[in-house]
């Protein structure tokens, strides 16, 4: 399995830095709402049956969550958090850093363009914004040169590798509660039904994800799977909240549709590594000795995927 760190997480208790409980965050009610403390910015206090530690979780926006076990006595807090203050400061720092340097179309609700980075090399953040634009104009141009090619698919199949790939999308507002995606023409869809319904937009829209990651890295993962000779069964595709990708014990590998919006290099790291749990069902030294051996210069990927979140936009992980 290959982490989705949506939370940067922190074990307050025993002072490790762990974040084997990226899900958590959604259990348990949130039973109090702090001013801050000392220096420290408003948080959250939630309870959770699971939780055995203190955990301290900072989101993407920066809003600071304070995990306890249930029945943890509230009065030790302020003393634990204290000693915290500098990781939170800095942590919360860095995300909300590394949150200006997301791409403009982060915060859309209802895109009307969706960028993919899978096929692009170019892992530059700060080229990213000005691309989206520019590559804009670039795919509708495609598109209209393309305009007569049958099917969505086969268009995005002539588009070379190391390009980024844009999608327009268009709303066509219909009487009745069926929302639904059309593809039309090449990197183009539209999206027809009840468009005002933001939710059921973003739930079509993700459907369409999933379909486009099926039909792009299915293939692609399966050239991978031979050249490095390591088979696996079946591939599914879904859109998990807490990691990139898994694989079961039955060697059936399921990929988030999340994928398509990170550069390639990217990418191919998250297959090979799920390729490898095909031998290897934890991350054991033997496992990360097999990555290794597939791929040599793994190690700057693994580092470069924990902040990766940030080239999903936003309304995809929208309720
Ligand atoms: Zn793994």
């Amino acid at each position: 399995m290959t982490q989705l760190n949506l939370f940067a997480n922190d074990q307050a208790a025993n002072g490790q830095a762990a974040n084997s409980q990226t899900g958590a965050a959604e259990q348990g009610t949130i039973i109090e709402e702090t001013e801050g403390l000392f220096n420290l910015p408003a948080y959250k206090i939630r309870e959770s049956k699971r939780a055995k530690h203190v955990s301290i979780k900072i989101s993407v926006e920066g809003e600071v969550e304070v995990v306890v076990p249930t029945r943890f006595e509230r009065s030790r807090l302020p003393d634990i958090l204290e000693k915290r203050q500098e990781w939170i400061e800095k942590t919360r720092a860095k995300l909300l850093r590394d949150r200006a340097n997301t791409p403009e179309d982060w915060q859309v609700e209802q895109p009307d363009m969706v960028v993919f980075r899978w096929r692009s090399r170019d892992m530059d953040d700060a080229s990213m914004q000005g691309q989206a634009t520019a590559s804009k104009a670039k795919a509708q141009k495609t598109a209209n040169a393309k305009g007569k090619s049958k099917g969505f698919g086969k268009a995005s199949a002539q588009q070379k590798v190391g390009e980024l790939e844009t999608w327009s999308i268009n709303y066509d507002a219909k009487p009745g509660n069926i929302t639904r995606c059309i593809p039309d023409r090449p990197y183009q869809i539209t999206v027809s039904g009840n468009t005002d319904h933001l939710p059921a937009c973003q739930e079509v829209l993700r459907k369409w994800l999933a379909y486009r990651a099926k039909k792009d890295l299915g293939p692609w993962l399966r050239q991978i799977s031979f050249d490095i000779d390591l088979p696996f069964r079946k591939l599914s595709v879904r859109g998990q909240k807490t990691c990139w990708a898994s694989c079961s014990t039955r060697k059936d590998i399921s990929l988030n549709f999340k994928l398509l919006f990170l550069p390639r290099p990217l990418v191919y790291y998250v297959l090979v590594h799920e390729l490898c749990h095909t031998i290897h069902m934890n991350h054991s030294q033997d496992f990360w000795a097999l990555v290794g051996q597939k791929q040599p210069d793994y190690e700057w990927r693994k580092k470069a995927i924990k902040d990766a979140w940030r080239y999903v936009p936003r309304w995809v992980e929208a309720k």
